[in-house]
């Protein structure tokens, strides 16, 4: 049997009774970080062979568990944190376990994401579960046209040092949208902070961002089906991004801030353009 074993995302109190009965009576143990798995199997005081089974050994390493299946043991899959196959390694080694007709079942458990959509008070009734969305300029873009026009709640991984970008990509593709960050779920420092993403920039530019991070977006309003990015927000990114360039001694042009605001916001150069001298005119 292999048993998919969910485990604490912070509080190790969140380990479910069942999850314990199946780490402590299974043969083996195949685990994201081997190290971090024994942590948590010291503190609840179990002794059991562990194998490490994650992104870059499931090729060679899914095998010999399958085979360990096939002779009857039993195998506990857990992952650093949380659920196992979401957004951490599990999905492929479930996969073939299925194809190959050997059982599979579950210690279910917390899960980042869902906890983050219950707190953040939007609609759960029909959700899409994003996670990590990519650091290449084509994966963001391709995000920020899909939140322009998604109506449902959409949830997002985000590690800290790319929360400020992230933000800026959604104050372009989802202003005025109802928006919670949350930090550190289960931890001592658990917070959830709820505005647009403007406002959540304007917190995170003061506050600098740690810990772990779950964005959760409303979904945008039935009428609405494309971007339209607030003329304040490009305004200032467009401004920053001059300011910084001039800081660091290789000013760029106005033409080019724009176009990297216009890449961080998602929207295209002329959109950028026209929003940014609409500020200009504002305020002269
Ligand atoms: N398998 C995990 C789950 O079930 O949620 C997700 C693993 S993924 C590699 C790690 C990401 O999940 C973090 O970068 C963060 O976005 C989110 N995450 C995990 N624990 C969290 C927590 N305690 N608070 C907020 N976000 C968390």
């Amino acid at each position: 049997m292999l048993y998919v074993v969910a485990t604490p995302i912070g509080n190790l109190g969140d380990l479910s009774a069942r999850a314990l009965e199946i780490l402590s009576a299974c043969d083996l143990i195949a685990a994201e970080d081997t190290r971090r798995t024994q942590k948590l199997l010291t503190h609840f005081q179990i002794r059991k062979p562990l194998i490490s089974y994650y992104e870059h050994n499931k090729a060679s390493r899914g095998p010999l568990l399958l085979e360990k299946l096939r002779g009857g043991q039993t195998v506990a899959l857990v992952s650093d944190a949380g659920t196992p196959g979401i957004s951490d390694p599990g999905a492929d080694l479930i996969r073939a376990a299925v194809a190959e007709g050997l059982p599979v079942s579950m210690a279910p458990g917390p899960v980042a994401g869902i906890m983050a959509l219950v707190l953040s008070g939007l609609p759960t009734e029909r959700f899409v579960f994003e996670g990590f969305i990519g650091t290449d300029r084509k994966s963001r873009e391709e995000f920020a046209g899909m939140i322009a026009s998604e109506k449902r709640t959409v949830i997002v991984y985000e590690a800290p040092h790319r929360l400020i970008k992230t933000l800026e990509l959604l104050s372009g593709a989802a202003p005025g949208r109802q928006t919670a960050v949350c930090r550190e779920l289960t931890k001592a420092h658990e917070e959830i902070r709820r505005g647009t993403p403007a406002e959540l920039l304007a917190y995170f530019t003061e506050q600098e961002p740690r810990g772990e991070f779950v964005i959760v977006i409303e979904g945008a309003p039935r009428e609405q089906t494309s971007a339209a990015a607030a003329p304040e927000t490009v305004y200032q990114i467009t401004e920053k991004i001059m300011k910084e360039s001039e800081a660091s001694g290789i000013p760029i042009k106005k033409s080019d801030a724009l176009k990297e605001a216009a890449a961080r916001l998602g929207i295209s150069k002329n959109r950028a353009y026209a929003l940014y001298e609409e500020i200009k005119k504002e305020r002269s």
